[in-house]
């Protein structure tokens, strides 16, 4: 049996598993017996990130070759991001005002909300130079990383054959940690079955029918993103189908679903582009580790739907340019969150604070945030992936045409 096929067995008898545990009253059974083992697949999974992260975007950069290609991906890379990302906070509000989730809600009397306070965009802007990058591997700070590999990889191509040993070690590094990631991979069937039982046991119906609604919309918005915008990007631009593209990046889709991390499962996302997707791994290594970390259209669609849910439910009306706001504001927001699992509940705070939303409304949102978190993080890597196709095909494309040119001339 394939292993995408395994893994997607995995996710659905957990989902009845984890439906019955909750009905039979077994909740502690999937928390303490079952959990754990999931969160051991998810620490297998984290291992690798850092390294990897590290190691193929030092290749991915130096091996671009010249600097002048490396700011021509960056570019395309970056406009691909910021542009679909704001596509996102623009669907999730205009399907939030038009659901209206929040305006038959009945307000619960002394809601309270303690959240950590995101940093301002300032501050995360100063915040991506590392001062010591062996902390910020340390600390797992992703943008402070890929700052620092973008620098070595670039150094390294301007050193030239001096250089080429170091590029040679993180080559093979690189590859030593594909292969970690293939073994994990294995235990993903399993991995995410104890991931998503006690998700489903602890969240039964119960917890969900008062806030269908919102669910409703945060998961109708990704599925709607994911057929309008990446039909456009991935089959217009990088002249792929919609259904290999999909079948491709099944796998990864599974294990984001059920890890609510796309900086963990950034290992599968390269793993499903290069081999399913026949991305190459020159493109692969450099857009997938950017955008895992800071291209998120789930948690821009997310922050979009709940700001207007909030703004329903305590009967506030947002106007135009309020709304505009929270477009640029969440485009923003979603960059500096970090792909780790309630990220974008935390930033969240940042767009709701732009346009003057009480905070305590996170309060409604905190006791379902994991099941959006879900749907969330799989249209994250799924835009990360869309990337990567069109990036890759618009390289192809332009070196075909250089060949052609050459070989006309000669
Ligand atoms: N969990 C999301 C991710 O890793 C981030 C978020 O919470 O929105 O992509």
């Amino acid at each position: 049996m394939k292993l995408s096929t395994k893994i997607l067995i995995g996710l659905i008898s957990g989902v009845i598993v984890g439906l019955i545990l909750g009905a039979v009253g077994a909740v502690g059974f999937a928390t303490n017996i079952i959990k754990p083992f999931g969160s051991m697949f998810l620490n297998l999974i984290k291992m690798i990130i850092v390294p990897l992260v590290f190691a193929s975007l030092v290749v991915g950069a130096s091996s671009v070759g010249d600097v002048s290609k490396l700011g021509r991906m960056g570019g395309k890379t970056i406009v691909y991001y910021l542009v679909t990302t704001a596509f996102a906070v623009t669907i999730g509000i205009i399907l939030a005002n038009i659901i209206q989730p929040g305006s038959s809600m009945q307000l619960a009397e002394g809601l309270t909300f303690e959240g950590k306070e995101a940093p301002g965009i300032v501050e995360t802007i100063l915040n991506i130079v590392p001062k010591n990058p062996i902390a910020a591997m340390a600390d797992g700070k992703m943008l402070q990383i890929i700052v620092f590999a973008l620098f070595v990889g670039v150094a390294i191509t301007l050193v030239g054959k001096k250089a080429e040993q170091v590029k040679g070690f993180f080559d093979g590094f690189a590859e030593v940690m594909y292969k970690i990631t293939a073994i994990v991979m294995e235990l993903a069937p399993y991995g995410v079955f104890a991931l998503i039982v006690p998700v489903v046991a602890e969240n039964g119906p119960s917890v969900l029918l008062p806030l269908l609604k919102i669910i409703l919309v945060v998961y109708l918005g990704c599925l709607l993103h994911a057929l309008i915008v990446y039909s456009f990007t991935v089959k217009g631009l990088g002249k792929m189908s919609l259904k290999d593209f999909y079948k491709g990046i099944l796998p990864a889709q599974v294990v984001a679903f059920s890890t609510c991390s796309s900086s963990g499962t950034l290992p599968v996302t390269m793993k499903c582009a290069e081999d399913n997707l026949g991305v190459s791994k020159e493109t692969a290594s450099f857009v997938l580790p950017l955008g895992a970390t800071i291209n998120m259209d789930g948690s821009a669609l997310y922050q979009g739907a709940c700001a207007i849910f909030i703004a329903q439910v305590y009967g506030l009306d947002l106007t135009l340019g309020q709304q505009l706001t929270v477009v640029l504001t969440g485009t923003l927001a979603s960059i500096g969150a970090a792909g780790v699992p309630g990220a974008g509940l935390i930033i969240l705070t940042m767009v709701l604070k732009s346009v003057g939303l009480p905070l305590e409304g996170l309060a409604l949102i905190a006791g379902i945030d994991r099941v959006l978190d879900m749907a969330r993080t799989t249209l994250n890597i799924t835009g990360d992936s869309s990337c990567a196709v069109v990036v890759d095909a618009s390289e192809k494309r332009r070196e075909a045409q250089i060949n052609t040119d050459a070989g006309v001339s000669s």
